[in-house]
């Protein structure tokens, strides 16, 4: 592969966004992505909060056409995974599943990735039964009882998802208040297939080849159920994907990028993105936003170099 100019990791709306704003200002960009454009978004089934869509909008149908876009301004997707990120003689270097490559600029949005419960059996039953991602496995346990296991949006968007196709949904959350939208909140508590298990932890995940059920404990007068589920999804936060560049950009505590408001790096030539930057607000929107920002940014440092 020649090397770009720009080279983006990750194709989630942010990736994206700067891909469609970095090639059309005429910059040889390439976006690097490990598995399918689209992010953290394909996780979800519909969305009704992005602009321009007056009633809810397939999810994958949304991130399909932000990758046809992109394209269509002649922004390069590769399927490769970075691995690494070096300076060398001043210059950029990422080592990546498809080799090195040496941009002038990087835009860092590799996103995040789901937080693991730290159940016992969790592990073990993954893709037996326990799953992190409602819209690809949900199908699998319709008509049957399934529960959810956080109190953020994606568990409550993913509980009412669920809830259209599975007979009963326990909604299982660790206080007795949710952190998730309020408009969400009033939904779970109106669907007569949620039941929710306010101050309770799962404690433990069972089943000999399948997921069979789960041990859960009310933390308030400390009582433990067995529910029979057949599908368990949790979603209890995320992680950033920052692992390949940690040794060269500067992080907070948990992980992320720390950026200023040109979403620059402590490196001077990289920027970061989306949900991967130490940020108030992770949303389809202001990830978009980031994605225009950063490549902004990138072509303002590339004329001034
Ligand atoms: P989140 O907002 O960080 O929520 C994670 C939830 O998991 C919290 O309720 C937390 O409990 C719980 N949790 C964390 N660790 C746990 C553990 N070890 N055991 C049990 N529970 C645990 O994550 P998210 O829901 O994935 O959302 C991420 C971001 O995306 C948020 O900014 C959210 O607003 C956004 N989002 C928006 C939409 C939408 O607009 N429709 C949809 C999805 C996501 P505590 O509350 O007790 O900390």
């Amino acid at each position: 592969m020649d090397n770009p100019e720009i080279l983006i990791v990750g194709a989630g709306p942010a990736g994206m966004t700067a891909g469609i704003y970095c090639a059309r200002t005429g910059h040889k960009t390439v976006l690097l992505e490990k598995a399918f454009p689209g992010g953290q978004v394909t996780k979800t089934s519909a969305v009704e909060n992005y602009p321009g869509y007056a009633e809810p909008v397939n999810a994958l149908m949304l991130v399909q056409q932000m990758e046809a876009q992109t394209r269509r301004f002649g922004c390069t997707i590769v399927t490769a995974e970075a691995q690494g990120l070096t300076l060398s003689q001043g210059g950029i270097a990422v080592q990546t599943s498809a080799g090195i490559i040496t941009p002038k600029v990087l835009i860092i949005a590799s996103g995040v990735e789901a937080k693991l419960l730290g159940v016992d059996g969790e592990t073990r039953l993954t893709g037996r039964g326990v799953s992190y991602c409602a819209t690809c496995d949900g199908p699998l346990f319709r008509n049957k009882a399934v529960a959810v296991v956080g109190g953020g949006d994606s568990a409550l968007d993913e509980a009412l998802f669920l809830a259209g196709m599975c007979s009963k949904v326990y909604l299982i959350h660790r206080r007795d208040q949710f952190r998730a939208c309020q408009l969400a909140q009033e939904r779970v508590r109106n669907n007569p297939r949620i039941e929710l298990l306010l101050s309770s932890t799962v404690t433990s995940i069972n089943g000999a080849q399948h997921l069979e059920n789960i041990a859960v404990k009310n933390l308030k007068d400390g009582t433990i159920r067995t529910l029979p589920v057949a599908g368990l999804f949790i979603y209890v936060g995320s992680l950033p994907n920052t692992g390949w560049c940690r040794d060269m950009v500067q992080l907070d505590e948990a992980g992320f990028i720390i950026t200023d408001d040109g979403l620059r790096t402590n490196i001077p030539g990289i920027f970061a993105a989306g949900d991967v930057r130490k940020k108030a607000v992770r949303q389809i929107a202001t990830a978009v936003g980031d994605g225009a920002i950063a490549a902004m940014m990138a072509h303002q440092f590339l004329e001034n170099r």
